[in-house]
């Protein structure tokens, strides 16, 4: 990294150290991308995929909604659960035995994110990262601590199958119940090692953890910890991949939680059944109050594959002042970018990551990132 930035941790936030399940909604949601009309009542099967998304439970649809998705208004379907949990057809588990193999079934399991991290590459070095990206977000650390040995199994899997001998898993130093339940199992693994890191933001991005642990980045795999959970479903259970892990975190809440939940299910109902909100005034952030957006009404807003965290804080009232011309949001951005000369101009920067550092330091309270970033992911 070129610069290393240290969040201060909150101290309100209080964990629950356990996984909270929330996996019996009433209804789910499903977004509509393509101009298809459905007849109410009509009986939709669970695992059923609608393009890429997915209906997480079974039952008749029972109505419409629009939701939020990628910013973006869209029709979706309003399924009721039925709670029988009809699949029409179910999966096979196969022995996979090379990369080529698990790309193909990765594609039939729609994990694609997973193939995009994969494709092209020669791979040497497995990585995986148990390290949130956001602040507030405890999914990465939570799962390893969990589920310390399916994570373990499924590694073990992957190195066969992908041909390479050894695997680290890098944690952050201050996870200390992650760090020990690995600890204590990982002497039975002898093909994977542990990594501690340093507690800086966005160590977990794919090019700092290269640097970290001095690999090259165009030969190496690197996942997180949900990954390696979702392979652990597809490659040892041959289950598809309905569920999400999401925290809900943030200094108005009484207990900061890791959910697993199902897709589709409206945020609202997730707040409203799990966490117990401390302040009346409050504001709701998606994907942490640093890198993610400041939503007003969370209504219209359901679970997706992108959705990581729900950070409930209580609201500050920021003035948004003259630049000073300070020169911080420069200092702090880890790829260098001259912030301040892109938003004059009304620019957008390709190699900006859409890290959110430098709205966070900027003493002016000016919202640069939404002006620079052009939707680039790590
Ligand atoms: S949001 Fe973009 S410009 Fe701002 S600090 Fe991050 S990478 Fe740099
Ligand atoms: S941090 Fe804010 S006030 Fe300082 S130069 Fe950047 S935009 Fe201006």
């Amino acid at each position: 990294m070129n610069k290393y930035i240290k969040i201060p941790e909150n101290k309100d936030i209080d964990l629950d150290m356990m996984i909270n399940l929330y996996l019996d909604p009433l209804n789910i949601y499903i977004p509509i991308f393509k101009k298809e009309k459905f007849k109410l009542n009509t009986y939709i099967y669970k695992n059923t995929y609608f393009d890429n998304f997915i209906s997480s439970v079974s039952g008749k649809i029972s109505g419409s909604k629009k939701v939020i998705i990628n910013g973006k208004s869209c029709p979706a379907l309003e399924v009721t659960n039925d709670f029988k949990e009809n699949v029409l057809k179910k999966n096979k588990k196969k022995k996979i035995k090379n990369k080529e193999e698990l790309i193909q079934i990765l594609n039939d399991y729609h994990l694609i994110d997973i193939i995009k991290k994969m494709s092209n590459k020669d791979i040497k070095n497995l990585v995986i990262t148990s390290v949130d990206e956001d602040i507030y977000s405890y999914n990465e650390l939570m799962i390893l601590a969990n589920y310390a040995n399916k994570i373990c199994n499924t590694i073990t899997e992957l190195l066969n199958i992908l041909n390479i001998d050894t695997a680290t898993i890098a944690v952050k130093n201050t996870f200390f119940k992650a760090i020990k339940n690995l600890k204590a199992i990982i002497g039975t693994y002898p093909n994977i090692d542990l990594k501690l890191l340093n507690d800086y933001y966005l160590i977990s991005y794919d090019t700092f953890i290269c640097k970290e642990l001095n690999i090259k980045e165009e030969n190496s795999l690197i996942l997180t910890s949900n990954d390696i959970y979702n392979l652990y479903n597809v490659l040892i259970k041959g289950n598809i991949i309905n569920e999400k892990f999401v925290t809900i975190s943030g200094n108005a809440v009484l207990k900061s939680l890791v959910i697993k939940t199902r897709l589709g299910i409206s945020i609202e109902e997730l707040i409203t059944k799990l966490v117990k909100i401390t302040n009346s005034e409050y504001e709701i952030y998606l994907n942490g109050p640093i890198k993610g957006e400041k939503i007003n009404d969370i209504s219209n807003y359901i679970i997706t594959n992108d959705i990581r965290n729900i950070v409930i804080n209580k609201r500050e009232e920021k003035q948004i002042v003259d630049c000073i011309n300070c020169g911080v949001c420069y200092k702090v951005c880890p790829f260098n970018i001259n912030v301040i000369n892109y938003y004059n101009k009304n620019k957008k920067c390709s190699k900006c990551s859409g890290c959110g550092l430098c709205n966070y330091v900027c003493p002016a309270n000016i919202d640069l990132k939404s002006k620079v970033y052009g939707g680039k992911h790590e």
